[in-house]
């Protein structure tokens, strides 16, 4: 992309970094590029900007990075602009897109309803990148391919950014943009360990057999992509709940949602919800336009309850919730469940006990004993948590200029990114994407985190640039 050209290029630009203000993004995933967007787009002021990520390739995260070309994204086009108050951005770049025209001339007069290979959602965001940054001959952006080990204060109220470099430099202002940590782990493919246990390594299954764990949209796409590249063998889902991701609807799923007043206890709302989803059943609509519908309230609802009642979310009503909030495309949705009624790849719940020299042990639901799974090669597509031992979250937190949320799932983060310790926002240090999901329903989500990147510069803009207006 030529992206990565204006990097290196801009770098050298003639403005002096250390007069101006200096901002550093860690993480250049979806979250680290999009918050780079809403501060060339926002901050009118000069400023330096440092991008922080080992991964030199500038991939865009997981949602971006693919492999395979055909790999669909989860939301429709509509949900995907990376413009403040211009929804149509996304569908505006398709249709001035002369190769995707060709290739998908039939959706006149827009592609808001359609879903996109990830791929091109990918160009859209490196080109609206690379306009915002070239419309800034003022500012400097310098690329470093460091993973950041520490954040502590220095100077006053500056930020001392401490990776391997000879050089540890200071901002003025620190964004957290490191999702889902380096490398995710979670998406590595390994064969059975080779652990303590005595049982000999042999063939023990007749054919190939591949054990996939989780149940989200890693789970979907990677069993889609092995069938794809041809693998034939049995696949085994293990998942903790068994719920797999629903299916978007053909028409728009227009958001609705009753207008009475909602429940503030978790099982009224649970009632509520499925109350409303029969009810737009009956009215003609579906149960996908009343989850649409639920995301615009579902932070005030998290906010309102008690901590004792959002464990019990995070434990029993987290799965359902996330497989009916990311939903599959309805043509992909029909591939899984052809998958699954064939019989080549079953859908077993239960948990992972440990992983032996053969395969893996787990407890399936409902039973009291153990089971072994024997298979080839076991991959790992659960989505965990952000790591919160990390050096540089450990950095954060031991200083006290981050904390974890409530349920651990996070650092505790308020709607416009800035980290909070015992209710008190830390100055010039904020947290954009999933590293806030304990704090923010749906953060880890693309319409989120570009609304929160934006309310992010912002808040720079005016908390730390007071004279600036926003471009
Ligand atoms: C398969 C998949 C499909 C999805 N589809 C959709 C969809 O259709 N619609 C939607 O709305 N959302 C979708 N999402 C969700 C959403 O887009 C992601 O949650 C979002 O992309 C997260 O991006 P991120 O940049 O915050 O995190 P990541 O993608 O995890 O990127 C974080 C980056 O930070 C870097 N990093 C981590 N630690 C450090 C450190 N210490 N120093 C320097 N760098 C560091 C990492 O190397 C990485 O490059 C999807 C997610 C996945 C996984």
């Amino acid at each position: 992309m030529t992206v990565r050209g204006l990097f290196s290029s801009r770098v050298a630009a003639s403005a002096q970094p250390s007069a101006m203000p200096r901002i550093a993004v860690i993480g250049r995933g979806f979250s680290g590029m999009m918050t780079a967007i809403a501060l060339m787009k926002t901050v009118r002021t000069p400023f330096h900007l440092q991008l922080f990520d080992p991964n030199s390739t500038v991939s865009g995260g997981q949602a971006l990075a693919s492999g395979h070309s055909s790999e669909i994204l989860n939301s429709r086009v509509r949900d995907l602009s990376v413009s403040s108050g211009d929804a149509d951005d996304f569908n505006d770049w398709l249709c001035a897109n002369a190769a995707f025209r060709t290739a998908v001339p039939a959706a006149i007069p827009g592609f808001q309803q359609i879903f996109v290979p990830k791929s091109i959602f990918s160009d859209y965001v490196y080109e609206r990148f690379s306009e915002a940054l070239a419309a800034r001959r003022d500012i400097t952006v310098q690329v470093s391919n460091e993973p950041v080990l520490g954040v502590r204060r220095s100077h006053g109220s500056r930020f001392l950014v401490e990776s391997a470099s000879a050089s540890n430099p200071l901002f003025d202002t620190v964004i957290l943009a490191t999702g889902y940590g380096i490398g995710n782990p979670q998406l590595q493919a390994t064969g059975p360990a080779d652990l303590s246990s005595p049982v000999r390594a042999r063939r023990l299954v007749a054919r190939p057999h591949t054990v996939l764990l989780g149940s989200g949209l890693r789970v979907v796409d990677r069993l889609l992509q092995m069938r794809e590249s041809g693998y034939n063998g049995q696949i085994t889902i293990i998942s903790k709940h068994g719920f797999l991701p629903q299916s978007h609807t053909r028409n728009n799923a227009d958001p609705v949602f009753p207008a009475d007043e909602m429940p503030t206890r978790l099982s009224g709302i649970v009632r509520f919800i499925r109350q409303a989803c029969r009810e737009a059943e009956a009215a003609g609509q579906n149960w996908q336009s009343v989850m649409n519908g639920l995301r615009k309230h579902a932070r005030s609802l998290w906010r309102a309850l008690p901590a004792r009642e959002k464990q019990q979310f995070n434990r029993h009503l987290r799965a359902i919730y996330d497989s009916h909030r990311n939903r599959l495309p309805e043509a992909l949705h029909v591939r899984l469940r052809r998958e699954l009624s064939e019989g080549n790849t079953l859908l077993r719940r239960g948990q992972v006990v440990r992983v032996t020299p053969t395969g893996i042990v787990m407890k399936p639901v409902g039973r009291t004993d153990e089971e072994p799974v024997y298979a080839g090669q076991i991959i790992d597509c659960r989505c965990q948590a952000p790591d919160l031992d990390t050096p540089l979250m450990r950095s954060l937190i031991d200083s006290r200029l981050a904390m974890p949320d409530e349920l651990h799932l996070g650092l505790a983060v308020s709607a416009t990114g800035e980290l909070v310790v015992d209710d008190r926002a830390t100055e010039g240090l904020f947290a954009i994407g999933p590293l806030g999901l304990g704090s923010l329903p749906d953060i880890d989500l693309v319409p989120e985190i570009v609304t929160q990147a934006y309310a992010t510069a912002e808040g720079i803009s005016a908390r730390f640039y007071p004279q600036c207006q926003a471009v």
